[in-house]
């Protein structure tokens, strides 16, 4: 009894600690991997984005404020949310621009955006934001020719714009190699055991990124990815292991 007990612990130790170094070991190719098995599972609408909601709105000369403006209304709130607010703000404001956002009354202001929360803090924001651009109508515009260090040092100095809302500018509007992380990105790659639990917000950016070797492509579609499957499989309170395709790849860190 005892030897086969032993035995049967010897062999746990072995094959945990084998197993886990396998599944937990992470590179460039495993990333890949975890990209396209996603997009195979994930039929994914990209109406859910408020992104593509400010940038369907763009024509030939993006109009980097509104788009900014977007980002913004979706912080601390649902995308659905977002996107009813910036719609109630185009309506408000035909166009958002420095100008009418500087003039509307804040009242107006925050009633049209109410609904993505936040409406005090988000119309102050907008106003300083507008009064400052007015100032630098080109500051938006000069981003694209720097490198994303010095573009996101630069986004980061406007008031409103953390590191989440720099980075989803600088990667999914400028097209820049870098990774913003929110709340379901950062579940989700620390349950998998892409990056250890107590990783912050510069640690998990900077690990992915250079796991993709700077792909700006892949960076995107495993951000919007990695949201859609928080948001629908590797959920908050009850992530449903049994139904994902990770799983193979899933470190389980719950
Ligand atoms: S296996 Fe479970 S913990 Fe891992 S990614 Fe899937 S749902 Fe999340």
């Amino acid at each position: 009894m005892l030897h086969s007990l032993y035995r049967y612990t010897v062999f746990r130790m072995f094959y945990m600690s084998e197993s886990n170094s396998n599944v937990c070991i992470w590179n460039e190719s495993r990333i890949r991997k975890i990209i396209e098995i996603l997009f195979k599972t994930h039929n994914v609408d990209l109406d859910e984005f408020i992104l593509k909601n400010a940038l369907d709105k763009v024509h030939s000369v993006p109009n980097y404020f509104e788009i900014l403006t977007a980002i913004i209304l979706s912080q601390n709130t649902s995308d659905r949310n977002a996107i009813r607010a910036f719609n109630n703000l185009k309506t408000v404001l035909k166009e958002i621009t420095y100008e009418n956002i500087t003039i509307v009354d804040e009242s107006v202001l925050k009633s049209a955006i109410r609904v993505a929360g936040l409406a005090n803090r988000k119309s102050r924001i907008l106003k300083e934001l507008a009064v400052i651009l007015q100032k630098n109508p080109h500051y938006l515009k000069d981003l694209e020719r720097m490198d994303v260090k010095e573009a996101r040092k630069r986004l980061l100095e406007l008031p409103g714009v953390g590191l989440k809302t720099a980075d989803v500018f600088l990667l999914m509007v400028l097209k820049k190699p870098t990774f913003p992380i929110d709340t379901h990105i950062n579940r989700v790659v620390k349950r998998l055991g892409i990056t250890s639990s107590s990783d912050r917000y510069e640690d998990v950016r900077m690990k992915i990124v250079n796991y993709l070797n700077n792909d700006i492509d892949s960076l995107a579609a495993l951000h919007l990815l990695l949201i859609v499957h928080g948001r629908r499989i590797c959920t908050a309170r009850k992530p449903r292991c049994y139904h994902c395709t990770l799983s193979d790849l899933c470190c389980r860190n719950l």
